[in-house]
């Protein structure tokens, strides 16, 4: 472990931030995870504590370990929480104004050599930065989900971030056992400027009735060999991160091919945002999930 990253906080505790404390408390930091509903924190350390408890079951890690991993975790509500850490996460949702507002208020609170990292998926590490009193010592830190099991983390610099900065990410990702994959400050960076027009080409072609939700996802998968469907993996991602994903990409690069599809706004609109509520193009109220369309 990187003793100059000994206390990492984490701002965001949905899908993304529980996977990030959970990897990061294994690595040996202390965790500070935070979240604006502290209910959302709590059911994150019930679904850490799960997951942990399956890595025990498969012999990937020890009981020990992860009675460690659990120690060193603690949550709360409140970013002051974060001021004795040397490395604040951000994992929060997918809005750059949410982003920002968390920003502002842990420059507040942060010791100033204290390096920031966001795990945007598709926002300008630059404007990002822009918006803190350290551009020098913010990175973009996108790790793929879920966490623990994903090898990947996108390592994205800012105009500004230094190469001190870049160094000491670098370092600190490879120590968790992730592989990094360096990508250049444009709008959603490599996995999702590939990723995400795939996907909501595949809603077009939902909503144009080319076929159902079965069909595309079961033609991807046995056709392209895809491990999972374009909609069950956007179901996956979340419908609402799709869509912001998707209009950072149309707005940021001024293309056409980027629309976001209707039928994705649509879904959003009426909460239907995937798996994490219950419902997105399957429903998952039932054992095993039943497309909806
Ligand atoms: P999520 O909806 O599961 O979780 C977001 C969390 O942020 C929620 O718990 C919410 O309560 C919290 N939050 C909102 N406003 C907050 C605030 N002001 N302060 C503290 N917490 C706040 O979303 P997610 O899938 O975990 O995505 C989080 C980030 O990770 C996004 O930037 C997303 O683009 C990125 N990301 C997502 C994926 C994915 O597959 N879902 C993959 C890589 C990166």
């Amino acid at each position: 472990m990187d003793v100059r990253m000994r206390i990492v906080g984490v701002v965001g505790a949905g899908q993304m931030g529980n996977g990030i404390a959970h990897v990061v408390a294994l690595g040996g930091h202390e965790v500070v995870l935070s979240d604006i509903a502290k209910e959302r924190a709590e059911q994150a350390l019930g679904i850490i504590r799960h997951n942990l408890e399956r890595q025990v079951n498969r012999e990937l890690i020890t009981q020990d370990e992860m009675d460690k991993a659990i120690a060193r975790i603690s949550i709360t509500d409140n970013l002051a929480h974060m001021k004795d850490a040397d490395l604040v996460i951000e994992a929060a949702s997918e809005k750059e104004n949410i982003k920002v507002a968390i920003f502002k208020e842990l420059c507040e609170t942060l010791k100033p050599e204290a390096l920031l990292a966001t795990n945007t998926s598709s926002i300008s590490i630059t404007r990002l930065a822009s918006s803190t009193d350290r551009p020098e010592k913010f990175i973009g830190m996108h790790f793929m989900n879920p966490v623990p099991i994903m090898k990947l983390v996108e390592v994205i610099r800012g105009i500004a971030t230094s190469e001190e900065t870049y160094k000491i990410a670098r370092e600190f990702v490879s120590d968790l056992g992730k592989d990094v994959a360096i990508a250049e400050d444009f709008p959603a960076f490599i996995v999702n400027r590939i990723l995400l027009p795939m996907i909501n080409e595949a809603i077009y072609t939902l909503y144009e009735g080319v076929g159902s939700v079965e069909a595309i996802d079961k033609a991807m998968r046995l056709g392209a060999n895809h491990p999972m469907g374009p909609l069950q993996l956007a179901d996956f991602i979340g419908l609402d991160t799709c869509l912001s994903i998707m209009q950072v990409l149309y707005e940021g690069l001024a293309d056409t091919k980027y629309r976001p599809c209707p039928l994705l706004v649509k879904y959003v609109e009426a909460g239907w945002i995937g798996r994490k509520v219950g419902r997105g193009f399957y429903d998952y109220s039932t054992e095993e999930p039943t497309p909806t369309r």
